[in-house]
């Protein structure tokens, strides 16, 4: 079988990455980098800030160098930067705000990198509105790769539009009807996008702007998943002129092969613990790479999942840095817990390889904050979610979840910044009712055989891979 993007003869192509920080925005970014360093005829390099915020970051970039001696590091050192200016704020958008304050510093690295010149690149969208005018100047390609779904892209696209016709503007940006899209209440977007002030906010307005001036969009999406937004965005509809999207997902693991992983889990690991579970007995419980619930909301999830009597897998992130977690589960979830629970229920704060872990057969659902990557791999695995979703753009993804019908959006349930406590009763209730929800899961495996026939040759991503490195080649 041919691999993506086997187009024919044509200059050298030299692609330096640039991705942000968080692992939400490198995870994806190290999977595409990958796809790419698989073929021998691509040059690649990646531009690393270090130290990185979380020690995630770290381990998984130097997994990547280790993996592939080809792809070149091309260090960035960051301007010194005072986060008092930004009190309170989280440190992974502060470094998203070090990193366009000192995105002029790319000017030299992508002009006089390593040889061959750099003939394209391939942003990160937090940067976007920086890097797409210096790649003009130097007369580079340059890609931005959205990490998260068409929808939250079309957004991003509309809202300059948006702002500048409204006659009277309010504290934030209102609700939002993207033409050929959907219509997003403002209680539904990220939330700091309710003070037109905010940081994030003005970060997201420009790049919104910048956008349109980019040569392409990659977009860890597929067709048959997100249609209407895709194409409202390929036809003008959204905003015209609107550079090409080429939706190129789910993409696969960067590591070398996560089945062979599989094979050499130690005893006492989530995937031996899962080895021992009978077929789709066990709800998998993740709210992405950091804390994101309050620690009372957590110890409602344990009464929970306690009392649905359903076997777990919980991977518990207490710290919004990892490197700051230094507590105990016990501490975490209460004196006890883990011996009644001992048997059917597995708490683990260790990174696990998230992507194997859905693919396993003893998984019946994901009760998942809906982060992209989350919902990607899910759709992927075809595994049914119970979308409890709790900041930024996940509202918008559980929309994306709820329409496709492969999962359940607890629409009402409370997000980040509310008072209300969800109670282990909702979560039982709720948890026993989805696991045996027949239809969401046919609907699951369906958009699975979608998802792989979209990656598999000649399926739609695999054809917009190809069309994105034969657009690399035309240089
Ligand atoms: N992830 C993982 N192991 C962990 C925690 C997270 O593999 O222990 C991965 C997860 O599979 C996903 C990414 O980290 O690919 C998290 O991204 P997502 O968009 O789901 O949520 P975020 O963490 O950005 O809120
Ligand atoms: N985002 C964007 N432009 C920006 C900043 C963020 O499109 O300038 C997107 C980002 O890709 C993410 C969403 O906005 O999908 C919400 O970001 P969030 O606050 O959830 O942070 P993240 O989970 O990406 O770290």
């Amino acid at each position: 079988m041919k691999s993506p993007g086997e187009l024919g003869s044509g200059a050298r192509p030299h692609v330096m990455f640039i991705p942000s920080a968080g692992m939400g925005h490198l995870l994806p970014f190290l999977r595409v980098i990958a796809a790419l360093a698989r073929h021998d005829d691509v040059d690649v390099s990646v531009v690393t800030v270090l130290p990185t915020v979380s020690a995630a970051e770290a381990d998984h970039l130097a997994g990547l160098f280790a993996a592939f001696p080809r792809v070149r590091r091309a260090d960035l050192h960051l301007l010194p930067f005072d986060a008092s200016e930004f009190p309170g704020h989280d440190p992974f958008l502060l470094r998203w705000e070090a990193l366009r304050r000192s995105a002029h510093l790319l000017r030299p690295l992508i002009a006089c990198g390593a040889a061959p010149r750099v003939s394209a690149i391939v942003t990160d969208v937090t940067l976007a509105s920086h890097v797409i005018p210096i790649s003009k100047e130097l007369n580079v390609q340059c890609h931005v790769h959205f990490i998260s779904c068409a929808t939250m892209l079309s957004l991003l696209a509309y809202i300059p539009v948006h702002l500048d016709s409204k006659a009277e503007l309010g504290p934030g940006v209102g609700d939002v009807d993207i033409p050929g899209v959907r219509r997003i209440p403002e209680s539904y977007l990220p939330q700091p996008l309710r003070d037109l002030n905010n940081v994030f906010t003005k970060q997201f307005i420009d790049n919104g702007r910048e956008i349109i001036n980019a040569d392409g969009i990659l977009v860890n999406t597929f067709d048959a998943l997100e249609p209407a937004a895709l194409a409202a965005l390929r036809d003008g509809k959204v905003v015209p002129g609107f550079p090409p999207v080429n939706a190129i997902g789910p993409l696969d693991s960067h590591t070398a092969s996560t089945a062979n992983a599989k094979q050499s889990e130690p005893a006492g690991s989530p995937v031996a613990w899962l080895g021992e579970q009978p077929a789709r007995s066990v709800v998998y419980v993740a709210f992405g790479n950091r804390s994101a619930v309050s620690r009372d909301q957590l110890r409602q999830i344990a009464a929970g999942l306690e009392a649905s009597g359903c076997r777990f897998l919980w991977v518990l992130k207490t710290t919004t840095v990892d490197k700051d977690d230094n507590t105990e589960v016990e501490d975490v979830l209460g004196c006890g817990f883990l011996e009644r629970v001992r048997g059917r229920g597995l708490v683990t704060k260790a990174w696990v390889d998230q992507e194997a872990l859905l693919k396993h057969p003893a998984v019946g659902l994901f009760l998942s904050h809906s982060g992209w990557n989350s919902v990607v791999e899910a759709a992927a695995a075809g595994m049914p979610l119970l979308a409890w979703p709790r900041g930024g753009d996940q509202r918008v993804n559980a929309m994306v979840v709820a329409s496709g019908g492969f999962g359940v959006w607890m629409e009402h349930w409370s997000w980040d910044g509310e008072d209300r406590l969800v109670t282990g009763e909702e979560i039982r209730e709720k948890v026993k009712e989805v696991m045996s929800d027949a239809a969401v899961r046919v609907r699951a495996m369906k958009t699975g055989e979608e998802a792989a026939k979209a990656v598999a040759e000649g399926g739609t991503s695999y054809r917009s891979m190809q069309e994105f490195i034969g657009k690399l080649r035309a240089t």
